[in-house]
């Protein structure tokens, strides 16, 4: 029987976190008593630097509820990182599988009884794929897909339709406790890691209270972090795009030389200024994309620190 970990992210979650509590503290009991799960299993909520309630909400139940387990982050660090963080708690407190999951509980729980059966199976990963998208935005549903797909093209290896929602053995964790970047991605470095893994299949709802705490701007740069720290694909279009822009302007050149020796060249300004205007604009997109990368070496080069905890609490 194995002792299972889950690992729920909070960021400013007071609104659905009571509620969550209840339904996971239930599913966590039926998961123990049909000897599924042992008696030292926990649910471990990381609280992410939140300003709300979230922490005091976490303390009080931990105090009448054994099984509920807490850390607090000193700032607000981001969901992959405070994910990153239970986990590294979870490992150390000795679980042999943790299971990550938001605090909107979007993701079906029911699966996952799924999860620990493959796991039983000797899978060290199991990933939670969502089957449709039928209560996403029109909006949310196109450019997710258009994402893995692009990622796909970029030669990324990420699971389709996979958020983090899944399990972790405690080889896994081991494996992912050596990957030291600070741009963290972690649906990028899990299938790095290599195990035996496989998929349980879920149907996705709606966030039952609160709203989302992924605004349309964080998860541009959530989007760009994933193909920035596992791709340097852009880095070659730029210079595809830097050849194809020399092979036309030498036609271009002919072109011109060709014109003037027939007699017919005629001051083309506002050829010339849209082409000015044109790859000065490109320059300036190829050098934002080196400087991403750039800064992104930066960042990995100081090695700071990705999250400091502040208090715990993980009842025995
Ligand atoms: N989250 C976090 N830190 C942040 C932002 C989000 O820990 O800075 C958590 C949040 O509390 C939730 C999970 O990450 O448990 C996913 O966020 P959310 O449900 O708002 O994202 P969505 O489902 O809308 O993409
Ligand atoms: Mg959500």
């Amino acid at each position: 029987m194995p002792t299972v970990y889950f690992v729920i992210p909070c960021y400013n979650e007071e609104e659905v976190l009571p509620e969550t509590i209840k339904r996971l503290n239930l599913k966590l009991q039926t998961l123990i008593e049909s000897g599924k799960a042992t008696d030292d299993s926990r649910m471990l909520f990381v609280d992410d630097g939140s300003k709300d309630k979230t922490w005091s909400i976490i303390t009080e139940h931990s105090n009448e509820n054994k099984f509920v387990g807490g850390i607090k982050l000193a700032h607000n660090r981001g969901h992959q990182n405070a994910l990153l963080s239970g986990l590294m708690t979870a490992k150390e407190n000795g679980c042999d599988c943790a299971i990550s999951l938001d605090a909107d509980l979007q993701d079906d729980i029911n699966v996952i009884d799924q999860f620990i059966d493959k796991y039983l199976e000797g899978c060290e990963v199991v990933y939670g794929v969502r089957n449709s998208r039928k209560k996403d935005t029109f909006f949310k549903r196109t450019t997710a897909q258009g994402y893995y797909k692009f990622m796909k093209f970029l030669g990324v290896d990420i699971v389709y339709n996979h958020a983090d929602y899944r399990l972790m053995g405690s080889k896994a964790l081991d494996a992912l406790s050596e990957y030291k970047e600070v741009n963290l991605f972690l649906r990028g470095i899990v299938p790095l890691i290599g195990y035996r893994c496989d998929y349980v299949y879920y149907e996705r709802n709606e966030r039952f209270a609160g709203e989302s705490k992924y605004p349309l701007k964080k998860m541009i740069k959530f989007a760009i972090d994933g193909i920035t720290s596992f791709s340097v694909k852009p880095l070659k279009i730029i210079s595809n795009i830097g050849i194809l822009i020399c092979i036309l302007s030498v036609i271009g050149f002919i072109y011109a030389l060709i014109s003037f020796f027939t007699g017919n060249a005629i001051a083309g300004w506002a050829s010339t200024i849209c082409s000015i205007w044109f790859l000065g604009g490109l320059q300036m997109l190829c050098i934002g994309i080196v400087g991403t990368y750039v800064g992104k070496i930066y960042n990995e080069v100081k090695a700071r620190p990705r999250y400091r905890i502040e208090e715990k609490i993980i009842k025995k």
